[in-house]
């Protein structure tokens, strides 16, 4: 009956349902995104508290079932389903959102709802424990990744509780977590893809030096491209220095070396860094014209 390729996996225990719904502190005047609703097993608990429930659900059947479920009771008109993959589709304003996700989309998913225009107030969400883990990790953590720095330069995560997987039906392979995510207000004034693209290259091997992953050809093509749309739209005397090919790429080397070597990242480690250290690097390579979106 049940589509695991979808990633249905039904919450089962309706004490662990409604510790995930009480938990989003949700206000009378609330609307709330629901993603994947499934048969409904959190939507019934989120109807109950809030304004208005847009569920967006991509298996027909389980739209079907979840309207059958709503259907002549006080809440029917407060539900709204929206049929289709929650990837594509366009989201109308939300204050808060519940997920027990579909494990499949959780990291789409996370970057969806903190770049909406206007994001949840507080995202109640459902992974498995290894990435719930990811998201908490800090600097020197052995979980510690990009999704880590990414995720808490833009949002507060905490960890609500674990959920073994006898909760569910059918039991998925692996243990589950629910995190609460809220976004800092004021959204920090950082370009998300400068950010994100930062990251990408330090990253890339977490454990090696800085210096190391700035020494990739591609990486050095990438900035080498960037720094010519810099110059293309900037009013800056460096467009003089350089005309030929061989010498621009020597001159986007040099920039990166200058910077590791001043500010002190050279040698240091991406898994031990901070988000105070990477806006210090960010910084430092804005100042010489170097980006990376
Ligand atoms: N919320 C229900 C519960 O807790 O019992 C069901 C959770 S089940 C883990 C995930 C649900 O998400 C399924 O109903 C599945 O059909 C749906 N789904 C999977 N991928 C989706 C996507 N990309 N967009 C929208 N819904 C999706």
């Amino acid at each position: 009956k049940f589509n695991t390729n979808l990633g249905q996996h039904i919450l089962k225990n309706p004490l662990v349902a409604q510790g995930i719904v009480d938990k989003a502190g949700i206000k009378p005047s609330d609307i709330v995104l629901e993603v994947g609703p499934g048969t409904g097993n959190l939507t019934v608990r989120i109807l109950e508290q809030a304004r208005k429930v847009v569920a967006v659900e991509m298996d027909p059947r389980m739209a079907a079932e979840l309207t059958k479920r709503v259907h002549g009771t006080p809440q029917q008109k407060k539900l709204e389903i929206l049929l289709g993959d929650f990837m594509k589709t366009d989201l109308p304003y939300f204050d808060v959102c519940i997920s027990n996700t579909p494990y499949q989309i959780s990291s789409p998913l996370v970057f969806k709802l903190l770049n909406q225009p206007r994001p949840p107030r507080v995202s109640i969400l459902m992974f498995q424990r290894e990435f719930a883990l990811r998201l908490l990790a800090r600097p020197g953590d052995g979980l510690y990744c990009r999704l880590s720095a990414n995720v808490q330069m833009w949002a507060n995560v905490t960890h609500i509780m674990k959920v073994g997987k006898n909760n569910f039906r059918p039991p998925p392979q692996v243990e589950s977590s629910v995190v609460r995510i809220e976004v800092k207000t004021p959204r920090p004034n950082i370009d998300f893809h400068e950010w994100d693209g930062l990251l990408r290259i330090v990253f890339v091997r977490k454990n090696k030096t800085i210096a190391a992953g700035f020494k990739s050809n591609n990486v050095i093509e990438i900035l080498e491209k960037n720094y010519k749309t810099f110059l293309a739209t900037s009013n800056t005397d460096d467009a003089m220095v350089v005309d030929d090919k061989a010498s621009m790429t020597e001159v986007v080397k040099n920039k990166i070396d200058q910077v590791l070597t001043e500010t002190g990242f050279a040698e240091k480690r991406a898994s031990k860094l901070d988000q105070t250290d990477f806006l210090k690097l960010l910084y430092a390579f804005h100042q010489v014209g170097i980006h990376f979106a």
